[in-house]
């Protein structure tokens, strides 16, 4: 199903026109932020100097960390009174980043996530719990009026008092649902203490932090859904920037909203397609805070097949943000990585933190997992059996020594936004 069939199908030569026509509007809507101001006359361009689309390449970047320098309102493009609302991202290091939106700017948000939805197969028809946070946060917000554009019967319970949500999907016949994948996880870990098992779910959307499709089979399997990942940034809007089809091979990004491009993080390259690097996007539908070239810090590649849904190139699934990757005794590791280990090994559970310490100069990762409820007999003979496994299994994968602690059931914290499992304490010594 579409939701705009034909923005969502054009074909190349047509893309490619209207894109550029965008791209010319974006550059001129920049030129009088001070940011840009700048840059345009250090590379010595002007938006006339854009003829195609290639010609983005004479274009500066902009990182995570100008935005922050223009704290507050530094990237509005149009005055404060047609701004309609203010999102902020979660500044975990710094101040955070601000966005704005005009009116015309919600529209087109709601309409993208619209797409999204439509073309997983929900309708007016779906009863939809949004389980995520209503704040500063543009997940929440972001989906509500998406839903409800579609005609979706919204239910903004946002996150907190499991139990009561588990109550409300029962209750209120919920069939779509939308959080992070570790609340969903907890989610299906109470709905099992309660006996609920929630028949009238079928359709799970997943985002705001990198998953496997190892977590995909688990969730499907504990909640009855089917799984969709979802992919999103405050400073392209917020979630809906890319989203899998029913193919569930790759995410589709909206080639007439957002110019998609694939660099070497090191060099600035453009890379082709199938090779793996990080995602640069230039939103072209923006009005209050456009952006060009806009460095994601995500890993991914564009898919060299098209897809048999008849929408465009798609994205490789995100396998992490850079941020995210840590680097111990020289070799990059994703907490995904760790998860996916962890998933594949029946004996502990789905929870688990991570702590890096720096010992002797020497990087020590020590991965905390609970026992799988059904395990925990107290043998201590069979727990230094399931912990010797844990540790072959990730170095096998991870090709690094770990220290594994195997924790009791329940024992580790849940969480109800992002996750956050890893806690690097080396910066402390
Ligand atoms: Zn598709």
């Amino acid at each position: 199903m579409f939701w705009d069939k034909k923005m969502e199908t054009l074909k190349s030569k047509d893309l490619e026109s209207l894109q550029l026509k965008r791209l010319k509007t974006t550059v001129h809507a920049v030129q009088d932020i001070g940011f840009y101001r700048d840059q345009f006359a250090k590379a010595e361009i002007s938006p006339a100097d854009i003829k195609t689309l290639d010609d983005v390449e004479k274009l500066p970047f902009t990182r995570k960390q100008d935005l922050r320098d223009g704290y507050p309102f530094g990237f509005f493009a149009v005055p404060l009174k047609q701004i309609v609302r203010i999102h902020t991202t979660s500044g975990t290091t710094g101040k955070p980043t601000v966005v704005g939106y005009t009116r015309k700017d919600l529209d087109t948000w709601a309409n993208l996530i619209a797409r999204n939805m439509t073309m997983i197969g929900v309708t007016e028809d779906d009863i939809f719990q949004n389980m995520v946070n209503y704040g500063m946060f543009t997940g929440g917000l972001g989906f509500h009026y998406g839903a409800e554009k579609i005609g979706m019967t919204v239910i903004p319970s946002a996150t907190g008092n499991t139990r009561r949500q588990i109550e409300m999907i029962r209750d209120f016949g919920v069939t779509t649902i939308h959080c992070t994948p570790s609340y969903a996880m907890h989610l299906s870990e109470v709905a099992e203490e309660m006996h609920e098992d929630l028949p009238t779910l079928k359709t799970g959307i997943f985002g705001a932090e990198p998953w496997s499709d190892t977590m995909r089979h688990t969730l499907e399997e504990r909640l009855g859904v089917t799984a969709y990942d979802s992919y999103g940034m405050s400073e392209l809007f917020g979630p809906g920037v890319a989203f899998e089809c029913p193919e569930r091979n790759g995410l589709h990004i909206w080639h007439d909203s957002y110019f998609v491009e694939i660099i070497n993080p090191k060099t600035g390259e453009r890379l082709s397609d199938g090779e793996r690097g990080e995602l640069v996007v230039t939103p072209l539908v923006k009005e209050a805070m456009p952006l060009i070239r806009y460095r994601t810090g995500d890993v991914t590649m564009l898919m060299e097949d098209g897809c048999l849904c008849g929408r465009g190139k798609k994205l490789a699934r995100l396998t992490g943000r850079s941020d995210d990757m840590l680097i111990i005794r020289g070799i990059n590791v994703f907490p995904s990585q760790i998860e996916h280990v962890l998933l594949r090994i029946p004996e502990v559970g789905n929870q688990f933190m991570v702590y890096i310490d720096r010992i002797n100069h020497l990087d020590e990762m020590t991965v905390e997992v609970e026992i799988n409820r059904s395990h925990f007999s107290g043998e201590l003979a069979d727990l230094a059996k399931i912990q010797k496994k844990v540790v072959k299994e990730l170095h096998d994968t991870l090709e690094l020594r770990t220290t594994v602690k195997l924790v009791e059931p329940g024992s580790l914290p849940r969480f109800e936004g992002k996750a956050k499992r890893v806690i690097d304490r080396r910066s402390d010594m």
